[in-house]
């Protein structure tokens, strides 16, 4: 299988589009074509790691990696991915785990596939990648946490100092002595204008072998298919019915490869986005106008993004708006609706939803009657809701038990270095903490 920019013509193979993450010309990696299945291709396959080697084994054609497909998978899925059924009046609804990786949020899956791959393709413990990841939060600490300890691999993580939570910055910091975590005395913006001068800058970037593990790269994407396979073939097999998925949206990664799933011929019925405040999807979907535009601090935080960059990906795989928004539901939910979500996702499952988690069960709880009794439905859950417990646990009144990776992650000592944002700043950092 080759893949191709969004914007161009000229075609790479899967393991240049890792190494590469985004195209010269600006664009995005998309496999030239989807393969197509049948149901019975999976007739044996009876486990996620299964599912995912018969999913994704088209696109790994032509790549050096092919022969280490179980591997790579079986290091990718070290956790469960459960759909545990709701106790609606209907029962026709349930969740879709992605939280139990190990810093608790779906980012983990795409994050340690990418890893297990670039280590393979790139690793070299004489002369090391080093992964620049920017980090407003979830995505800082499942990148580390993938890369922590993988040889020949390194990862700076910049987080801006005291503008994530407590047991945000804990996951960006507790890891071993090939994640250097610099706390960014500036905004989110100013640590990614680092990573861009870091990365722009030939003699550093020549020297520490620069990558990125940003939610663009191909890598990120291919897995996620996986669990959305998984869960419909298990559903489809026992019920006859193929379900409906809502899914909170930001960059759109989630949600396309859902979409992509669906595609390739998996049992998957209708797909719903469930965006925050954050307009720019539905927008598009109701004007036919694709404005980009700033983002809004929302409290579904990890789905703040105005500019969702895999739409030039899902534009370029199905189609326009006039197209997508006959295949697509999408739904926005401020914070009022999420606030209100979460305490009747507690009241009512008798559990607490992440604010991410909150958008989808709003979106499901709003769906057309017709639309909502006709399907089996399947809520997307992205992370766990002790990640975001300032946010939860005032609505509840409760407390929110610790999961295990997280009480875990909690237990290991934090170490940052604070850097001012400058680029001979965060170089003198790198040269002091890597010796080189
Ligand atoms: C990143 C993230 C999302 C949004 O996923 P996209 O792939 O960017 O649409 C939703 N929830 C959580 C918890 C996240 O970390």
């Amino acid at each position: 299988m080759r893949f191709v920019s969004t914007r161009g013509t000229e075609t790479v193979t899967l393991d240049r589009a890792l190494v590469n993450g985004i195209a010269e010309d600006g664009g995005l990696y998309v496999p030239v074509e989807l393969p197509v299945f049948a149901l019975d291709d999976f007739a044996t396959a009876d486990s996620i790691p299964d599912v995912a080697a018969v999913l994704l084994k088209p696109f790994f054609a032509d790549s050096s990696l092919a022969g280490a497909i179980s591997q790579i998978l079986a290091e990718t899925f070290n956790f469960p991915i459960p759909v545990t059924s709701l106790p609606t009046s209907d029962g026709n609804a349930s969740l879709l785990e992605l939280y139990h990786g190990p810093t608790a949020a779906f980012k983990d899956v795409g994050a340690g596939f990418l890893a297990a791959c670039l280590t393979r393709l790139e690793g070299d413990e004489s002369d090391p990648l080093t992964i620049l990841v920017a980090t407003s939060g979830d995505t800082g600490g499942a990148v580390a946490a993938a890369f922590n300890e993988r040889p020949g691999m390194r990862v700076v993580v910049l987080f801006p100092d005291g503008r994530v939570s407590a047991r945000q910055a804990h996951q960006l910091t507790c890891w071993s002595d090939n994640v250097l975590s610099l706390s960014v005395t500036g905004s989110f913006d100013d640590c990614q204008a680092l990573v861009k001068s870091a990365m722009g800058d030939t003699d550093l970037a020549s020297r520490y072998r620069f990558s990125s593990a940003n939610s663009i790269n191909i890598g990120r994407l291919l897995p996620q298919s996986t669990y959305y396979a998984d869960a419909s073939l298990r559903h489809y097999r026992t019920t006859g019915i193929k379900p409906g998925f809502v899914i909170p949206t930001g960059n759109l990664g989630n949600a396309l490869a859902c979409i992509m799933a669906r595609e390739m011929g998996l049992p998957i019925g209708p797909i719903v986005l469930a965006t925050n405040a954050n307009r720019t999807i539905p927008d598009y979907f109701e004007t036919l106008e694709w404005i980009p535009r700033a983002s809004v601090q929302t409290l579904a935080s990890a789905m703040d993004v105005g500019d969702p960059s895999n739409m030039e990906r899902l534009r370029s795989i199905i189609g326009e708006a006039d197209v997508l928004r006959d295949c697509l539901g999408v739904l926005s939910v401020d914070d009022d609706q999420i606030r209100e979500e979460i305490r009747r996702d507690y009241t009512e499952f008798g559990f607490a939803t992440c604010p991410h988690t909150a958008t989808a069960t709003y979106t499901w709880r709003q769906l057309d009657a017709r639309l909502r009794d006709a399907n089996d439905w399947i809520l997307v859950a992205t992370a766990h809701p002790a990640k975001f417990e300032t946010v939860v646990e005032p609505l509840i009144g409760q407390e929110v038990p610790l999961p295990e990776v997280l009480a875990d992650i909690l237990s290991r000592p934090s170490r940052a270095v604070s850097v001012e944002p400058t680029l001979e700043a965060l170089a003198g950092a790198m040269e002091v903490h890597f010796g080189q």
